[in-house]
């Protein structure tokens, strides 16, 4: 790793007046948990520190996190002034200005100095000033914390739930293969500060009676291709208006459709009726790189966890283009 990022990092923040913090469309745990944690940082710096969201609020189940509150859609109007204004960006879980679309414009025409906190592969060299990048990291969290510890700024209990929710759920509850000793030694150190494992499990997983009888639906209706080794959940329109739910309340849907044993990959397709968009999220076991598949739809993820956007397509028509793709690579 290369820890003069880290300072240089440090050095902007500490000679900034103004920060902005801004994650990735459809934010999951680690987004929201690795922007709070940032923003509980900074503003114990005694800094001021907005964070932005491009076409997106905190979903419902992350809203229990101190300080959620302060993360704002992006309303051009209001916050380009802050933008602009900003002496430092940080940039966290994501990598590609054009995933936050109107946002990355701002942030491009601004003179701010520029840092990427990121843990995906192929990174675009030519947005940031510092690039905080580890393909490695099984969560932006961890990224933020090294840079706070780094800092030298104490892990506050906010600060600690805000990255377990980060570790947690970009981990799959610690299951991924992208799980390694220095995320124990992390969780560790967080709970020794006041996190509640069992709390933040709770908080983030337990289900209202509407999403579970949309699971239901989802397990009920999972199709299965290529001898077990392919299943597909689909999440239409028609299934968020009869379970009364959003695609604000899917964290960790995806992952389900690698429940079944002798699956290979697992594809959760989810219909946005109203921006005509259909969200593809990836899963896959093992070697089975499914990011080589996303990239190909101008998506992006890991090897085992990726995602990408069709338009003006029918389920029946994405799901037969994915289909073809998986089975040239199975
Ligand atoms: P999910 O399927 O949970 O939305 O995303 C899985 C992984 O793929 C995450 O790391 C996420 O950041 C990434 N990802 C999802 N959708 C896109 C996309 O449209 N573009 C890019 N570059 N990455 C995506
Ligand atoms: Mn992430």
């Amino acid at each position: 790793m290369d820890f003069s990022n880290y300072i240089g990092c440090i050095e902007l923040l500490y000679a900034a007046d103004n920060i902005v913090i801004t994650t990735h469309i459809n934010p999951d745990g680690d987004a929201i948990g690795s922007a709070l944690a940032l923003y509980n940082f900074i503003a114990d710096m005694g800094k001021n520190v907005h964070v932005f969201l491009m076409d997106s609020t905190v979903p419902e189940n992350m809203k229990f996190l101190k300080n959620s509150n302060k993360i704002k859609k992006y309303v051009p109007e209001l916050h380009n002034k802050y933008i602009y204004e900003a002496d430092v960006i940080l940039m966290v879980d994501f990598n590609n200005l054009s995933r936050i679309k109107l946002l990355g414009n701002a942030i491009n025409n601004s003179s701010a100095k520029k840092v990427i906190i990121d843990h995906h592969i192929g990174v675009d060299e030519t947005i940031a000033d510092i690039y905080i990048v580890d393909a490695e990291a099984a969560a932006a969290g961890e990224l933020v914390y090294n840079l706070i510890k780094f800092a030298k700024m104490n892990i506050t209990k906010d600060i600690a739930e805000a990255l377990y929710v980060s570790l947690m759920t970009d981990t799959g509850n610690f299951r991924f293969n992208n799980v390694r000793q220095h995320i124990f030694e992390i969780v560790s150190e967080l709970i020794k500060v006041g996190v509640k494992p069992n709390y933040i499990y709770n908080s983030i997983y337990n289900q209202s009676i509407n999403q579970i009888r949309l699971l239901g639906m989802v397990y009920s209706n999972m199709e299965v291709y290529l001898d077990g080794k392919l299943t597909f959940i689909v999440i239409d329109d028609d299934m968020f208006t009869k379970t009364k739910t959003s695609n604000n309340e899917i964290e960790g849907y995806a992952d389900k459709a690698l429940l079944l044993k002798t699956a290979v990959v697992g594809v959760l397709i989810v219909e946005l009726k109203e921006k005509n968009e259909l969200r593809v999220s990836l899963r896959s076991r093992d070697e089975f790189d499914v990011r080589q598949i996303a990239v190909k739809y101008n998506g992006g993820g890991h090897i085992n966890a990726s995602g990408l956007r069709f338009h003006d397509l029918t389920i029946a028509e994405a799901k037969e283009i994915l289909i073809k793709d998986i089975k040239v690579l199975l």
